[in-house]
């Protein structure tokens, strides 16, 4: 076997070397395309992947091209010569783009002036889910040693795109409620302990709004438990679109909900839960056999500083007004006082 030269060798190490896991998955992929392109001396990269949604190959990333060209819309599985990789799991080498019949974007391809190409497929168990590529600017071909250095990489590449997903995952799992979407009752609380902090440095009122679905059992029994589901969904969507970009919404239980309003006093916060209210009332849930139905919710509000200085004095101050609206025959808000808090 021949020996390798050093430079070749120190190049498979570094493409052996695990890729840090960087901030996001945005940074992984425009670290792999600047290696990608640094590694074999070329003048530009990308990389493409599939996405679940559309079932189409999106460019993700990639250097040495102009912003038309990398704005070029999504390929479909087997769409010229990189969906033909990515259908057929199989690398591709030319040195010239132009002149090879499936080429789909010759026009641009001549605009950038690029000749050669080297696309290898990212495999993920024998199946391919994107893939990388690289362009000279040239007829300088690919060498056979270049293709096995693009391949190692790409394996390293599609182990941290999927550990950089994994991680991702697991964030957002830790911030938002599954169901929902809105933050997780643990999040939301994080979020109060902060807006808290900032509030006492910079002496403004936040207010916490407790809010509970009115007869929410009878809607499950009455409809069923995934239609419960879809209407608890359907309602936090709704109450977004009533929100300020800096208000909270967090899920606090099955139908309670915490709404958190920075710089925001007791006023202003019943003004706010009598608008969401009125959308409540106004919209038609789906419920079985086509049927629609009104809901209604019963909210109490406390508020920073005057009725506690932690989140949980005032969340439970907040849940106490709230019973005080059930009490009063629920669909209404009610401001926390002495006379609910006795
Ligand atoms: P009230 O007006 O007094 O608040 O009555 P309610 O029926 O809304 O309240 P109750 O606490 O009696 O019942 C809440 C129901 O919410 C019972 C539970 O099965 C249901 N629930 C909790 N989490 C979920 C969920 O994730 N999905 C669905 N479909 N139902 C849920
Ligand atoms: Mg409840
Ligand atoms: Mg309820």
């Amino acid at each position: 076997m021949p020996l390798m030269e050093d430079d070749v060798l120190s190049k498979i190490y570094y493409c052996m070397e695990r890729i840090i896991v960087f901030d996001g998955i945005d940074d992984v992929l425009q670290h792999v395309v600047k290696t990608a392109s640094s590694l074999t001396a070329s003048d530009a990269a990308t990389i493409r992947l599939f996405n679940l949604q559309t079932g189409k190959l999106d460019i993700k990333a990639g250097i040495g091209l102009s912003s038309d060209f990398l704005a070029q819309p999504p390929l479909e599985l087997g769409e010229g010569i990189i969906g033909k990789v990515v259908q057929d799991c199989k690398e591709f080498i030319s040195t010239d783009v132009t002149k090879e019949s499936h080429c789909s974007q010759k026009d641009l391809a001549q605009v950038e002036g690029i000749n050669s190409i080297l696309s290898v497929p990212l495999k993920n168990k024998e199946k391919a889910i994107g893939s990388l590529s690289i362009y000279r600017k040239s007829s300088k071909a690919f060498t056979d040693s270049e293709l096995l250095l693009m391949s190692i990489f790409a394996a390293q590449a599609v182990e941290a795109v999927e550990k950089t997903n994994q991680l991702e995952s697991l964030k957002k799992q830790a911030i938002f409620d599954q169901l929902t979407d809105v933050y997780n009752r643990h999040y939301v609380i994080k979020r109060l302990d902060e807006e808290i902090k900032r509030a006492n440095r910079f002496n403004h009122p936040i207010t916490i709004t407790f809010i509970d679905i009115d007869d929410f059992k009878k809607f499950n029994d009455k409809h069923g438990h995934l239609l419960g589901d879809k209407l608890l969904k359907d309602f936090t969507q709704l109450i977004r679109k009533g929100l300020r970009k800096n208000d909270l919404l967090g899920r606090y239980g099955g139908e309670e909900f915490l709404l958190v309003t920075p710089e925001t006093d007791k006023e202003g916060a019943q003004a706010i839960a009598n608008k969401l209210l009125a959308l409540t009332k106004k919209y038609s849930f789906l419920g079985c056999d086509g049927d629609v139905t009104g809901v209604s919710f019963s909210a109490g509000i406390s508020c920073y500083p005057e009725d506690g200085t932690t989140s949980e004095e005032l969340i439970d101050i907040a849940d106490k007004a709230m019973y005080e609206a059930k009490k009063r025959g629920k669909k209404s808000v009610v401001l926390s006082g002495k006379q609910i808090t006795a």
